[in-house]
C-alpha cells in the first residue's frame, strides 16, 4: 500500500514543499515536456512474474477491452504455458524482461537459494542476457524492458555492494521498479529507475483515485499486478481491472494507455529532442 511505512518519501516532500507544490519538478518540467496532443497524463498496466492466471484469466479480458499490457516474464513459467503465452505476444502485449531466475534479497525466504547478496555483476549480466535470448527463442520477441524482481538493484553486501541499474540502462529502454511511492515525471525521470505502482489488493476507487492524482500531475503511472482473478494477496482483481480500463478508455479522461515501451520511448524522443 502507498504511504504505509515508518517513512513515506512522498508525505516527507509535501511537508517540506509547505503544501505549496507536492512536486515542484513537475511544474518546472513541464515546461519542455508534452504528452501526445489531447493526452493529459500516460497509464501503464504491468503484470510479473508470468503467473498462469495472467494468460488464463487476464487475455480474455484484455482482449474484450482492446487495452495491451506489459508483461514481464521469466522464461521457466512461460514454458508451462507456452501457448497462453504466445497469445499473449500475439495480441500485441507487450514481452519484458524480468530476469532468468529472478534473484532477490535473502531476507524472503524463498529467495534464500539464489539472494542477490551471492551475486556479483557478471552473474547478473547473464541473469539478463539469457532470459532475453530464451524468451526470444520462445516467443520470437526481443524484449526492450525490464522489471527489476523485487524492485531490488543491487548484487553483492557491504562494502562490494554494486548497482545493476547501468547494466539495465545499457541493454534496456526502460527498467521498472516495485512498492514506489511516486508516479514518474516524465521531464526528469531516469528510465532506467521508472518508479512501479502495485495494483494488486487495490478496488477500482483505490485504482481511480491514483489515475486521478497522474492527470492532475501529468506524469505517468506503471501499475504492477501479479495474479489476476479474485481478490486475494498479490492478486488484482480482474472486476476491477474491468473497471479501470472502461476508466482508462473513455476518451473524456484524456489518458494515454500505452506499454512500457511505448511510453517510455516516447519519454525518450522528447528528452532527445530537449537536448
Ligand atoms: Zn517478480
Amino acid at each position: 500500500m502507498i504511504g504505509v511505512g515508518v517513512y513515506c518519501a512522498v508525505c516527507m516532500g509535501a511537508a517540506l514543499a509547505g503544501q505549496r507544490n507536492p512536486n515542484p519538478l513537475v511544474e518546472a518540467g513541464s515546461k519542455s515536456f508534452h504528452w501526445p496532443k489531447g493526452k493529459r497524463a500516460a497509464v501503464s498496466l504491468s503484470f510479473d512474474d508470468a503467473r498462469t492466471s495472467q494468460v488464463d484469466r487476464g487475455l480474455v479480458l484484455l482482449k474484450k477491452e482492446g487495452v495491451r499490457v506489459t508483461f514481464f516474464v521469466n522464461p521457466e513459467p512461460v514454458r508451462k504455458r507456452l501457448a497462453g503465452w504466445k497469445q499473449a505476444a500475439a495480441d500485441g502485449h507487450e514481452i519484458g524482461n524480468h530476469s532468468l531466475t529472478h534473484p532477490c534479497t535473502g531476507n524472503y525466504p524463498a529467495f534464500l537459494q539464489n539472494a542477490l547478496e551471492n551475486y556479483d555483476l557478471r552473474m547478473m549480466a547473464h541473469e539478463l542476457d539469457e532470459a532475453n535470448d530464451q524468451i526470444q527463442k520462445l516467443l520470437g520477441v526481443k524484449p526492450t524492458t525490464f522489471a527489476y524482481p523485487c524492485g531490488l538493484k543491487f548484487v553483492g553486501r557491504g562494502l562490494d555492494v554494486r548497482s545493476y541499474v547501468p547494466l539495465v540502462a545499457e541493454r534496456f529502454l526502460v527498467g521498472r521498479g516495485y512498492l514506489d511511492e511516486s508516479p514518474n515525471n516524465p521531464a526528469v525521470c531516469d528510465l532506467s529507475q521508472a518508479m512501479g505502482t502495485p495494483f494488486d489488493d487495490l478496488d477500482f476507487t483505490q485504482m481511480k483515485k491514483i489515475v486521478e492524482d497522474v492527470v492532475k500531475e501529468g506524469t505517468w503511472v506503471i501499475f504492477i499486478g501479479h495474479e489476476i482473478g479474485e481478490r486475494h494477496y498479490q492478486t488484482t482483481d480482474i472486476n476491477d481491472l474491468e473497471r479501470l480500463c472502461d476508466y482508462l478508455n473513455d476518451p473524456a479522461n484524456e489518458i494515454w494507455l500505452g506499454t512500457v515501451q511505448e511510453i517510455g520511448g516516447y519519454i525518450r524522443k522528447q528528452d532527445e529532442t530537449n537536448n
